[in-house]
């Protein structure tokens, strides 16, 4: 049974697929930041490999930082809240894969083994610029730079700028998931519908297809 949640709540890696155009259905990102503990329709994707080489990836990033002298904090150390100035009434939520820390030099990392999309800048560079504002005292106006690293080798590094940037343009968006379930935009296609844990008895636009991997994390 679905519950309205008593505020707004959305969580990075919904934002960063919505913002970056990854995905473009609003109303599911409304509904998600809105509802809680809704009719789910369950992905059949099999995690348990992709967990394994994450797992991996991981742990060879966090030991190559530790060899250069950064402390590192690795995912559930860093679970986060935070508000936006200028748009306060949803909570955004956000749990970085890595956090290395060293003097004046601080970087969020997300680690990636499949292949680069959009959306990864986007979930690196919203911790970057929530986490110096959010209820993690430690990083209180703490400076990050970004750093997203693939599988195969890949590197993709961000300034602090980069993430300035797209936090003033937040507002926009988070007045959408705080507005009225009319103002956001309802959009099937059988490739969003696809990868969409919404069921039908909350979305009756829902198109049927094969589901995917769900937007899980
Ligand atoms: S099921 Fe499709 S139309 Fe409904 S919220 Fe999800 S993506 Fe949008």
């Amino acid at each position: 049974m679905a519950f309205q949640r008593e505020e707004p709540y959305i969580f990075i890696s919904l934002l960063a697929r919505w913002i970056s155009g990854e995905r473009s259905c609003e109303w599911a990102f409304w509904f998600q930041a809105n509802w809680q503990d809704f009719e789910r329709v369950e992905s059949d994707f099999d995690f348990s490999v992709w967990k394994v080489d994450h797992t991996r990836l991981l742990r060879d990033t966090h030991k190559a930082l530790n060899a250069e002298g950064y402390s590192v904090k690795i995912e559930n150390q860093n679970w986060f809240r935070a508000r936006h100035e200028g748009s306060p009434g949803i909570v955004i939520g956000g749990k970085p894969d890595l956090l290395a820390l060293r003097d004046e030099d601080n970087i969020v990392l997300d680690v990636k083994t499949g292949k680069p999309h959009d959306w990864h800048a986007h979930q690196v560079l919203l911790p970057m610029a929530l986490l110096p504002r959010s209820d993690i005292d430690e990083h209180f106006e703490r400076r990050f730079r970004g750093r997203l690293v693939y599988h195969d080798g890949l590197v993709r590094e961000f300034d602090r700028r980069q993430g300035e940037d797209v936090y003033d343009r937040l507002p926009y968006f988070l007045d959408i998931l705080v507005g009225s379930e009319q103002d956001a935009h309802r959009v099937p296609s059988r490739q969003e519908c696809g990868y969409c844990p919404i069921s039908k008895a909350h979305c009756p636009d829902r198109v049927d297809v094969v589901p995917g991997a769900w937007d899980e994390d």
